[in-house]
Order: C-alpha cells, then sequence, then structure tokens
C-alpha cells in the first residue's frame, strides 16, 4: 500500500487506487472458498460436533458463506477447562515473549487484511472501507495493548520504602491477571470488538474463550487463526460457536470464568451482569453497552462541516454502530438550512452490495433488524414525518438482502419513546432547540452515554465537553459527528447505561482492567 496512507476511520473516505485492487482480488478469492465448514478451536484442535448452523450474507440470503459448528454445554465446559490448564504455563511466560506473539498475530492480520476484509462486509453487510477498517483497527488493537504492556515495563512499581530501623523493608506493586477471560462479542464489528478484548486479556497474561456473535463467526474465525498461526500455545485461546442463550449462558455461567468482557446490547449485558454477579466472588465484569448518541448544531456551526459528519454517523454501516449518530438536535434559525443538506447528501448514498466499490449502504445484518426498521417506520410515520426513506428496497437486485433506505425524520415530538431507544438500524431523529443548554438538557436525558458531537463555535464546544455525559464527544467534526474512534486516538467506551469499566479501549487506561494489583512486601533484617 502506499507508504504514506494510513487506514483509519477518518482517513478511509480517500483510499489509495491499490487499496482497491487489493481488495478485489481477495473478493474474487473469498467468493471461490465459499460454503466450507468450519471447526471450532478448543484447546488446539478443531472441534466439530453434530450440530451445524449457516453463515449466510444478509446482501443475499440465497449465499452461504459458510458452515459453523453449534456447540453446546459440552464444548463450553472443555473450552474453559482448557483454558484454565493454560494459564499457568502463559500467566509465567514473560511479558515480552507474549507480546511477540501478540505482534506476531497483528502482523499476520494485517497480510491477511484483503480476505479478513471482505469477509467482514459479506457477514455483516459492512461497505469496503469500514469492513478494511474493522480489520485494520484490530491490529492496531493487538499492537496497542501491546505497546502499553513494554510503556508500562509490565507494570512493576517500586513503591515507598517502609521507614523502619533495623530493617530493609521494600515493596513492589506489581499487577498480575486474573485467569479465563470469557470475550462475547457482537456481529457489528466482529473483528474490533472480538479482538481487542482478547489481545488485551492475553497481553496481561489471562487465557481467553472467545464466543462470536451468530451471525459473524467467520470473521471471529479468522482472528483465531492469527494467533494460533503466529504460534500462541494450545489453550491459550479457544474459539467456540453457537447461541448465546445457550453456550454464552453456560459460560457466563462457570465458575471457573474469572473475568467477562461482553459487547453487545444493553438488555443482554445487564442480564450477564446480574447473573456474573451470582459468582461466589465478586468477578471483574467489561460491559460494552448501548448507544443513543446526538449531534448538536448551533446557529453558529460550520453546516456542511456538520452535514457530512452527520449523514456519515448516521448511515456508516447502514446505522448499525453502537457510536451511530441517531438524534439531531439543531438551532431553530439553521434548522431548514441542515436538513436540506441533509437531505440532499443522504439521497446520494449508494446502496447495495457492499463488496462494490462504490457503495456506502449494505443491508441491515439480519431478518429481525429488517422487521425493527419497518416496525419503526410505522410508528415514525404516524409520529413523524419522513425527510428521507422510510421504507424498505425490495425490487431487483436488493430481493434477497434486507436493504433498507437511509431515514431521516423530522417532526417527530420531543416526548416520542423513539428518541430515546437506541433502534440499531438505518434512522435518526432531527429536531430544533431554542438554547444551547436546552440542546445539552435533551442529549443528556436518555440512559445512555457514548458518544456525542458538536458543530458551534470555540466557546459552545468548551461548554459541550463540559457538560455532555458521554466517554467519546467530538466537535466540528465532518469525518463523522459521533462515529470514526481509532485505538491511540480516540480510546473508545461508555458512560453511564452505555459501559461498565469507565476507561476506554485503545486508551491508557484499559490494560490494566484485566490485572489484579498484589503488593509484595519483603523484609531484609539488618
Ligand atoms: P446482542 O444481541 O446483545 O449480542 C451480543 C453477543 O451476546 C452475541 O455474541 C450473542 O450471541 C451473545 N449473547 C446473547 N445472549 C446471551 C446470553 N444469555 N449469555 C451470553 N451471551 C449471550 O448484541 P448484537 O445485536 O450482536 O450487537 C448490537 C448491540 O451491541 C447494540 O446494542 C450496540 O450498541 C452494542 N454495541 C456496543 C459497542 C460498544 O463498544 N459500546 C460496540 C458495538 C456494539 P448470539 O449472537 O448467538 O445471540
Ligand atoms: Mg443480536
Amino acid at each position: 500500500m502506499a507508504e504514506t496512507f494510513k487506514l483509519t476511520y477518518g482517513t478511509m473516505y480517500n483510499p489509495p487506487e491499490e487499496l482497491h485492487q487489493k481488495y478485489d482480488a481477495a473478493l474474487a478469492k473469498v467468493k471461490a472458498s465459499l460454503g466450507r465448514e468450519h471447526g471450532m478451536i478448543i484447546n488446539g484442535e478443531e472441534r466439530f460436533v453434530a450440530d451445524k448452523f449457516e453463515d449466510r450474507t444478509p446482501a443475499d440470503t440465497d449465499v452461504v458463506l459458510g458452515i459453523f459448528q453449534k456447540g453446546g454445554v459440552q464444548d463450553a465446559n472443555d473450552a474453559v477447562e482448557a483454558a484454565k490448564r493454560a494459564f499457568p504455563g502463559w500467566s509465567h511466560t514473560p511479558w515480552q515473549e507474549r507480546i511477540a506473539l501478540v505482534r506476531k498475530a497483528a502482523s499476520l492480520m494485517d497480510e491477511r487484511i484483503f480476505e479478513m476484509g471482505v469477509i467482514v462486509g459479506m457477514e455483516v453487510g459492512k461497505n469496503r472501507m469500514e469492513a478494511l477498517g474493522d480489520v485494520a483497527e484490530t491490529a492496531d488493537l493487538f499492537r496497542y495493548a501491546c505497546d502499553q504492556m513494554e510503556a508500562n515495563q509490565g507494570f512493576v512499581v517500586e513503591m515507598g520504602r517502609d521507614p523502619l530501623t533495623g530493617y530493609l523493608s521494600t515493596n513492589t506493586s506489581v499487577l498480575r491477571p486474573y485467569g479465563v477471560w470469557l470475550v462475547i462479542s457482537p456481529f457489528n464489528f466482529p473483528c474490533a470488538l472480538t479482538g481487542g478484548p482478547t489481545a488485551a486479556a492475553l497481553v496481561a497474561g489471562n487465557t481467553v474463550v472467545i464466543k462470536p456473535a451468530t451471525d459473524t463467526p467467520w470473521t471471529s474465525r479468522m482472528i483465531a487463526e492469527c494467533l494460533r498461526d503466529a504460534g500462541i500455545p494450545a489453550g491459550v485461546f479457544n474459539y467456540v460457536t453457537g447461541p448465546g442463550s445457550t453456550l454464552g449462558q453456560t459460560l457466563i455461567d462457570h465458575p471457573a470464568v474469572a473475568g467477562v468482557t461482553f459487547t453487545g446490547s444493553y438488555e443482554v449485558g445487564m442480564k450477564i451482569y446480574r447473573d456474573f454477579a451470582r459468582g461466589r466472588w465478586v468477578r471483574p465484569t467489561i460491559l460494552e453497552l448501548g448507544g443513543k448518541n446526538p449531534a448538536i448544531v448551533t446557529r453558529h456551526a460550520d453546516l456542511e462541516a456538520a452535514a457530512v459528519g452527520i449523514v456519515r454517523s448516521a448511515f456508516g454501516l447502514q446505522g448499525q454502530k453502537c457510536s451511530a449518530c441517531s438524534r439531531v438536535f439543531v438551532e431553530e434559525p439553521v434548522y431548514d438550512a441542515l436538513v436540506d443538506r441533509l437531505v440532499e447528501l443522504t439521497r446520494k448514498l449508494a446502496i447495495g452490495d457492499p463488496t462494490e466499490r462504490n457503495v456506502y449502504l449494505g443491508p441491515v445484518v439480519n431478518k429481525s433488524s429488517y422487521k425493527d426498521f419497518q416496525d419503526f417506520c410505522a410508528d415514525l410515520g404516524r409520529h413523524g414525518k419522513f425527510l428521507n426513506g422510510g421504507h424498505v428496497l425490495t425490487e431487483g437486485a436488493y430481493a434477497r438482502g434486507y436493504f433498507c433506505t437511509p431515514t431521516l425524520v423530522g417532526d417527530l415530538p420531543y416526548d416520542h419513546p423513539l428518541w430515546k431507544t437506541e433502534m440499531f438500524v438505518p434512522i435518526t431523529t432531527v429536531g430544533k432547540f431554542q438554547t444551547l443548554d436546552e440542546a445539552l438538557v435533551m442529549a443528556n436525558d436518555v440512559e445512555y452515554g457514548l458518544t456525542a458531537g458538536v458543530y458551534g463555535t470555540e466557546e459552545e464546544v468548551s461548554i459541550f465537553f463540559d457538560r455532555i455525559e458521554s466517554g467519546v464527544a467530538y466537535s466540528n467534526r465532518p469525518q463523522g459527528a459521533t462515529t470514526g474512534a481509532w485505538p491511540g486516538f480516540q480510546p473508545f467506551g461508555g458512560w453511564k447505561a452505555s459501559g461498565s469499566s469507565g476507561k476506554n479501549s485503545g486508551g491508557v487506561y484499559y490494560l490494566q482492567n484485566y490485572m489484579h494489583e498484589q503488593i509484595r512486601t519483603h523484609v531484609v533484617k539488618l
């Protein structure tokens, strides 16, 4: 790739030509290999079971991407046991060796980025640049975890010496891994949200069981292969596939699981939190949950930057990002001008097969999301006004996929419940405000607190930063009003109902979540 180009969600709008050529070559290769069966990986061995499930692309439900194992109780137990057996060896492997292996896995991911990007695109329905971004972000999350371990020299810190006479009493703080770490991931960023927590857990010295979303098992299998091919020993990571409600629940209920990172919906996350609390002691529970992310546009804003940023964040990945911009508050005097531009830009978005070069919007992920979209539109059509969209696409090339039009809704009364519900489909509601204070009150008046954006003056931006209740806050950003975080640049995490740890992933405080402190006092009589 061109030496000067670094792919991030900020730079992805102007990729070099070479990137498209490589993607096209990988697309042809992956298409020639569809329909194969893939095992789980438990204790370094392929595991096949009697029950299977099909992974189909939401762009064309006739196409079977692969056949995957419907793992059950036995597989969950075996995976945890394998991770438990591998823990003493891995946790006592010097951190320098652990990060060398994780860095190797990141390099393999770089080498496989186009193939993996195609798989992400087909499985999720994600457009090419966003899919490549998901893989590139994962490799960077791997490296970021390694870099943090290195920068902190394994988290060994000399504390004060006790003020004793006749003794030399030294104190050393050491961060140490917990044990078996469970990673349960969602469909929408199947690479980054499986790989990121896995890498952090492994670098810290934990062993891992990965359970991906049933809509996206293939991407996680590719991550597992990178870990395996990098030489990470058997049992240190295990990859199991199957329903969250059975396989996932068995993992959550397993007493030997020492900690969990769950990324997904608020409902499932809170259930996991409560179920996990039934263990005999409190165990670390990192939850990364939903969002209802606002953009605020004041009358002083650069309306072009605002419109571009909002459309990107509202409709990138069909509104199925936890960080999607789903609420827009506009100061009354510029409401009409902004709405006109939003509609104009939204109409230009190409909808179709997400692996095609010029497509921006692919399908929504599955039948249930497709139905959600139609149900929400029925409700919104009765209580608000469609500024664009409001319907599904069923003709021609759209006939066998879950394609929805990007939908902007105006005139929805502020007491309508959909102002507060995470819809997770390409629908954004737009409303007016009179004062910045009023906009901030509305922006914060939801349970979620993940991301938020503002467009306005320097003074308005500083008021926004001070008062907005969100883990990620952006100002005046055409690259995305509420989306587009990157490890090492914008660490990602949520407040309130959006997250539990208060420490964002891809940031300087994250890796510590995967370790507990031991203070070592050593006394020598003088
Ligand atoms: P989901 O339905 O909550 O599923 C997430 C994962 O949990 C899947 O692997 C699922 O398996 C599993 N699961 C379901 N029930 C379970 C149980 N009882 N025990 C253990 N595991 C269980 O979420 P999704 O639809 O995939 O993803 C969308 C949601 O994720 C949105 O709410 C979005 O905002 C949120 N999200 C948050 C972030 C963040 O960083 N804050 C990032 C991305 C997405 P199955 O697939 O087999 O059901
Ligand atoms: Mg789901």
